[in-house]
């Protein structure tokens, strides 16, 4: 056997790049709403005739916060299935189809045991961030007092105010009489910036 076996073709099909092929959207809308539909027919207590026009605003609802973003789409139509399967009489007897892609995590799970769990972490996140802003304070207050002691307010400002940057270079000099304070004269070292500032 002289030749390759792999036809000419195959061959050149083979060194190209894969092709990453969408799936139609039509064909994706209509699985997704297959779902939804399905869903609040086994969660609610409504038969089709009442089911399809939710699921349908709820399908158009999610498509248009997409806006033309397969991924978010499908991320959001999931999000929104998962949830109805856990939760379904409640949203669909208290929101508007229209109204359920706002929700968030808590209001999407209120009434299940799942909530419990929502509403912990928020809280656990809230008091993170306190922690984070409590921190700050304290090093601001230790900043002040360094300032105090040595006399000149910009000893431990590291960074610039007009571009954030931290390589700052300063230099101190006796401006007014010799039992004054001493004047911080700092320089922002980023080449694009270099403001200059007195301390
Ligand atoms: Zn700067």
């Amino acid at each position: 056997m002289g030749k390759s076996s792999i036809p000419k073709g195959l061959q050149k099909a083979l060194l190209q790049p894969p092709v990453v092929v969408q799936p139609p959207w039509g064909q994706v809308r209509r699985n997704a709403l297959r779902e939804l539909a399905r869903v609040l027919l086994a969660q609610t207590q409504w038969d089709t005739l009442h089911v399809r026009p939710y699921a349908t605003q709820l399908e158009q609802a999610v498509f248009i916060q997409a806006q033309g973003q397969l991924l978010d789409y499908q991320a959001k139509a999931a999000q929104l299935a998962w949830a109805l399967e856990q939760n379904g009489a409640h949203l669909a007897e208290t929101y508007p189809a229209g109204a359920l892609t706002d929700l968030d995590d808590q209001a999407l799970t209120a009434t299940t045991p799942l909530q419990r769990i929502f509403t912990e972490h928020a809280f656990k996140m809230h008091a993170f961030s306190n922690m984070i802003l409590d921190t700050d304070r304290k090093v601001h207050d230790v900043e002040a007092q360094v300032a105090k002691v040595t006399g000149h307010s910009g000893a431990l400002q590291t960074r610039c105010t007009g571009c954030g940057g931290t390589k700052i270079s300063w230099d101190q000099k006796q401006t007014k009489g010799g039992d004054e304070a001493m004047t911080t004269f700092y320089k922002c070292e980023n080449p694009r910036c270099r403001r200059t500032w007195k301390g």
